[in-house]
């Protein structure tokens, strides 16, 4: 199995809740390398720009609001299967559906704040992270997004 980078967000209703630290145990307690991290609060242009995906979606109104409405934390996890990894750990996008001890089961209210964002594949983890992170030669970001292609 490769090893992988992917995106998470501790998004704005897990940050207000004070729920930063448990997450980031979480994480840590699942092998996840925290490669790089840092705060900031989107602009609600900039969460439109990030979730341009969902644009026609009902809740995309709803959704760039909320993802505006406070600081998150953005990080860089690797791994061996980073991408899939972190989904799972995450839970199912409905809390009320997320299997027990998962992140969302754990921590998310509802199905529109739900504490966690993972990217859902090698080509959304590389345009998410380079969304936020500067290129970084080290990362190799282009060969594994290569690597994981060649190997699906
Ligand atoms: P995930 O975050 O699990 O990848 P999606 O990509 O489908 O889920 O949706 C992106 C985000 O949009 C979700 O995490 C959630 O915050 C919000 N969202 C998704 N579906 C709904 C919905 N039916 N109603 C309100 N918000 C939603
Ligand atoms: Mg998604």
């Amino acid at each position: 199995m490769a090893i992988e980078q992917t995106l998470a967000i501790i998004k704005p209703d897990a940050v207000k809740q004070k729920h930063i630290g448990n997450i980031i145990a979480k994480i840590e307690a699942a092998q996840f390398n925290i490669q790089q991290a840092f705060m900031l609060q989107l602009a609600q242009e900039e969460a439109a720009e990030f979730y341009h995906i969902h644009a026609e979606k009902p809740f995309f109104n709803d959704l760039t609001s909320f993802m505006s409405s406070g600081p998150v934390m953005v990080m860089i996890l690797e791994k061996e299967n980073a991408i899939a990894d972190w989904r799972a750990l995450m839970g199912a996008t409905n809390p009320k559906e997320a299997d027990a001890d998962t992140i969302r089961a754990l921590y998310a209210q509802s199905i529109d704040e739900n504490a966690v964002h993972g990217s859902d594949s090698p080509e959304t983890a590389f345009e998410e992270i380079t969304f936020f992170f500067e290129a970084d030669e080290s990362l190799d970001l282009e060969e594994l997004l290569d690597e994981a292609e060649t190997s699906s």
